[in-house]
């Protein structure tokens, strides 16, 4: 394991670690991965085996707390096992040629899942990564189910060379106390309607080892040559949909205590429901995968907005109007969100003259994709260019801009979109206390 950073003043810079080491054995354990270096440094009183210049050297380190003081480098894509499935709704193979290279790397790795909490399907998975799993307790891991009919699944899965059925490996890694969270992606007219009752029904017995069953709509490109045909659920679907799942969840919430299932918040804004309550969504557990974050938001905004707020919107309001020069904000998002952030801003005493909203419609991946995270900097570019006026800055959601390097999915950057428009453009975290500051700091 490569050392990508060492915090000052930790156990790690004490000991004299630096970047670019590599860390090769942890109390003589020689390491696979990442997982084998979180496994190996539990104790208090560790010793790395380390490799600078050539060097082997060995180093001494007392935990004094939780975290060591490094940060390790990321995997490369050669040494992240990938999936050999074609699945008919895969958004990778949706994605059109000449992206970067790092977008079309289709993981299905075990050691992922867990560290990051990427969905893995388990088609591949060997008997030794299974008895990895167990003896690590690697635990929670995120698992790609789309339908428990063996073959319907190995269908949906474009008939890889092994029909592994998940069931059986499901009820393995229960049985062994590992904790997890099923995903199904809703094709229309593939699996759902009784399927998706037959999928749900077999895996609830597995509760509470399967912790929850998230059902995400499947997200359709305009780059889907030579895929099967497939099409989005309709705005009717959705709310036929939430009745169901709001008849299951009452169905579990006695029987097993849980709701169990939970739908995509992409669902409710396509039926134009409201999103359940807070308390419905039980802690959250599965919020990454767009479960309950626009309830999340939503309901910090309110809060937010307080007395406190009110005072520093009305300031913020009274310095727009004097400042005649600069009074608009602008504020991106997807064509989904849009309009309930209208709702919410305009609900919380901001001017929608002032305070405006831009629904960018998603040009790059077609009119089915409404979600702020695959907005691409040239469709913000385009829609804002055409606007009369975007005023004194520019805000955009960080879920567009990819953490590590900074840049939109087609490359360009906060930068080049603030050069092009010709005013300032600020990356915004998608909480409301991020929003919120950087409407009265802009
Ligand atoms: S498992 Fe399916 S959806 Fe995931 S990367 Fe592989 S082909 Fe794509």
């Amino acid at each position: 394991m490569t050392v990508a950073a060492v915090a000052p003043r930790t156990p790690a810079a004490v000991a004299g670690l630096a970047r670019g080491d590599r860390i090769v054995a942890v109390n003589g354990h020689r390491l696979r991965d990442a997982i084998d270096f979180q496994f190996h440094t539990g104790d208090e009183r560790l010793e790395l085996t380390v490799e600078r210049d050539g060097v082997t050297a060995v180093k001494r380190l007392r935990r004094r707390g939780p975290g060591l003081g490094l940060e390790l480098a990321p995997p490369r894509p050669g040494d992240i096992a990938t999936c050999a499935n074609k699945c008919v709704f895969c958004f990778i193979h949706q994605l059109p040629k000449g992206m970067r290279k790092s977008l079309y790397v289709k993981d299905d790795d075990f050691r992922l899942s867990f560290l990051h909490g990427n969905y893995i399907t388990l088609s591949d998975l060997d008997g030794a990564s299974f008895e990895r799993i167990i003896e690590q307790r690697l635990s929670p891991l995120y698992i790609s189910v789309h339908a428990t009919d063996p073959e319907l699944r190995h269908a949906l899965l474009g008939r890889p060379r092994h029909s592994a059925e998940i069931l059986p490996r499901l009820e393995r890694l229960a049985k062994a106390g590992i904790r997890m969270h099923a995903q199904i992606v809703l094709c229309p007219d593939l699996n759902d309607g009784a399927h998706l009752e037959r999928t749900v029904v077999e895996l609830a017995p597995l509760h509470p080892h399967v912790a929850t069953t998230a059902i995400v709509p499947v997200g359709l490109t305009r780059h889907r040559e030579r895929l099967p045909s497939l099409r989005s659920l309709t705005a009717d679907e959705a709310r036929a949909l939430v009745a169901t799942a709001e008849h299951w969840q009452r169905r579990w919430l006695a029987e097993l205590g849980s709701r169990f299932v939970f739908l995509a918040d992409e669902i409710y804004l396509l039926a134009g429901l409201p999103l359940p309550p807070e308390a419905a969504y039980e802690g959250f557990p599965i919020a990454e995968d767009g479960i309950g974050l626009v309830r999340q938001f939503e309901d910090g905004f309110g809060r937010l907005v307080t007395r406190r707020h009110v005072v520093t919107r009305q300031r913020t309001v009274a310095r727009q109007k004097r400042d005649a020069g600069g009074n608009v904000l602008t504020v991106v998002t997807g064509e989904m969100f849009a309009p309930r952030l209208g709702t919410l801003l305009a609900e919380a005493g901001f001017d929608p003259a002032t305070i405006r909203v831009a629904a960018v419609p998603n040009d790059f991946f077609g009119p089915a994709i409404g979600v702020a995270g695959l907005l691409t900097g040239r469709d913000i570019q385009r829609h804002l260019a055409r606007q009369a006026d975007l005023g004194r800055a520019v805000l955009v959601p960080a879920v567009a801009v990819r953490d590590a390097d900074g840049i939109f999915l087609d490359d360009l950057t906060p930068a080049d979109l603030a050069r092009d428009l010709g005013v300032p453009v600020k990356v915004v975290q998608a909480t409301p206390g991020a929003l919120l500051k950087a409407i009265r700091d802009s």
